[in-house]
């Protein structure tokens, strides 16, 4: 049962496939492929290691191109017919998409604060709108006292915390996080995916994890299963 019944899906899929490479060395990583997430979902993505999870992801981010098949981010198409169809993708992923790596990647010479900021910053706030949005999102994640603290003298958890509001501050609705638990412990891991699922129903957002996590499993609406780039197995978890 659909969170929010009368609206449309944030992310759709039609026949997405991603070829890397051409003649002998081509590779397959996504065969067609179909899928919607709606929001309020919160999506695991399974599968095997080159199965072509982060190709998906990727996909989705706008960061791969498709080799062919369409795409649409919350009811605007973006790419189709062997195109992409805004001139600026940077713009586009600052607008809909908020990204989660594995590993923080925060910038080394910026404090937590800053690294939250700077993507304010970038979409156009101003310095104080910036960094009051920093702060709420900090103190929200339960690290607002580390706001001056630098990446390096983070815990690893606090350090993906931070990571994640930085991912949050535009209010994304669609949230792409690849292996965002697995330099957390389980307690940890819980706190994110309880996270993650409050911002998919507070903010309408759809969120794609991908995860090797099994402790993590049970927090999913659904999960996607990937099998040599195609989708074997789409089922729904939690009734
Ligand atoms: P997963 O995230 O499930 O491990 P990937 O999407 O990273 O899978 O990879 C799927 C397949 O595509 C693998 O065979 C991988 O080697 C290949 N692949 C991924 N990225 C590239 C690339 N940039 N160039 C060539 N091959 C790639
Ligand atoms: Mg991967």
């Amino acid at each position: 049962m659909a969170l929010f019944p009368n609206d449309g899906p944030l992310v759709e899929l039609t026949g997405v496939a991603k070829t890397y490479g051409s003649g002998d060395a081509a590779v397959h990583a996504l065969k067609d492929t179909d899928l919607a997430v709606y929001p309020g979902e919160v999506v695991g993505l399974l599968g095997p290691s080159g199965s072509g999870k982060t190709t998906l992801l990727n996909l989705v981010g706008c960061i791969v191109e498709p080799t062919r098949g369409r795409m649409a981010l919350d009811g605007e198409a973006v790419f189709e017919d062997g195109r992409w169809l805004r001139p600026d993708l940077r713009a586009l992923r600052l607008e809909k998409l908020g990204f989660i790596f594995q590993f923080h990647n925060l910038l080394p010479f910026l404090t937590a604060g800053e690294n939250v900021a700077v993507v304010l910053d970038l979409a156009g706030a101003s310095r104080t709108a910036a960094q009051a949005r920093a702060r709420e999102l900090l103190d929200y994640l339960q690290v607002g006292h580390r706001f001056d603290a630098y990446p390096a003298k983070l815990s690893g958890g606090e350090a993906q915390r931070v990571a994640i509001a930085r991912a949050l501050a535009n209010r994304p609705r669609i949230i792409l996080a690849d292996e965002p638990t697995a330099a957390l412990d389980s307690e940890r891991a819980g706190i994110v995916l309880d996270l993650l699922r409050t911002v998919a129903v507070e903010q309408r957002a759809a969120i794609l994890v991908v995860s090797h996590d099994e402790k993590i499993f049970n927090r999913f609406d659904r999960m996607v299963m990937l099998r040599d780039g195609r989708v074997v197995e789409a089922e729904h978890t939690i009734a």
